[in-house]
């Protein structure tokens, strides 16, 4: 009998760099970030049978992009990507050039926008979408409350955060970003897969983290300056 149990694995395609997560149920799949050649993962995915259904990104930088249009032209499968990173796809091909991988064609396939809210991806797995702009003007977070897993991306790593210095990246959106994922109060115990590096929980964020903090800006809900548009001063925005 198949096994219906939903099996997430981080997986480390080469040339090893990103932290991808394959997601099965039964004999259907779903790729997280998935960084690598296309036909690697063809492979891996026709030695363990596995359908894949769709491609998701938590941001448009070809390292958490680079196989997803070619895997969703091949299967004829969405690929889910926030629409405000479209510009990273063809931007981010001379990373793939210094990892001697193949660049994304212009006519590449175009993603699905993806936007918060939540997805069933297969059947049986709810997802949360969480817009964590900053790192990237499009960058998303996923969370799977059943299972109790957290995909961060780039917004955040086990012991820092992802850089804010490349095109759509913004300091003060990454701070916000990072800020409504601690205010989710998720449980200690969450699993966490970052973009990069080792994996974590909550609990270890919260006390290895020094970025993983609440960050209360008065501008958010009207600014104690009085004034409409301004540049704001208070501490945590400085
Ligand atoms: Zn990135
Ligand atoms: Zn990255």
């Amino acid at each position: 009998m198949e096994n219906k149990e939903p099996k997430f694995e981080v997986l480390h395609m080469n040339p090893q760099n990103t932290n991808s997560v394959l997601v099965s149920v039964g004999s259907d799949a779903v790729i997280f970030d998935a960084w690598g050649r296309a036909q690697d993962w063809e492979k891996l995915l026709s030695e363990r049978n596995l359908n894949l259904k769709a491609v998701f990104s938590t941001h448009g930088h070809s390292d958490h992009i680079s196989a997803a249009p070619d895997l969703a032209a091949k299967y004829d499968i969405p690929w889910y990507l926030n629409h405000k990173d479209e510009d990273l796809i063809m931007w981010g091909n001379p990373l793939l050039e210094y990892f001697e991988m193949p660049r994304i064609n212009s006519d590449y396939k175009k993603p699905e926008d993806l936007s918060e809210g939540i997805l069933t991806i297969l059947p049986g797995i709810d997802m949360q979408v969480i817009e964590t702009p900053g790192h990237s003007a499009g960058g998303v977070s996923f969370y799977f409350p059943d299972y109790g897993i957290l995909l961060t991306g780039d917004t955040l790593f086990r012991d820092s955060f992802g850089r804010y210095d490349l095109p759509g990246g913004n300091p003060k959106e990454l701070k916000k970003s990072i800020s409504k994922i601690y205010n989710m109060n998720l449980p200690n115990e969450t699993y966490v897969v970052h973009g990069h590096g080792i994996d974590s929980t909550i609990d270890i964020l919260k006390k290895q983290n020094p970025y993983f903090v609440s960050h209360n800006c008065c501008c958010d809900s009207g600014c104690c300056c009085g004034e409409e548009s301004h540049k704001c001063h208070c501490h945590e925005c400085e």
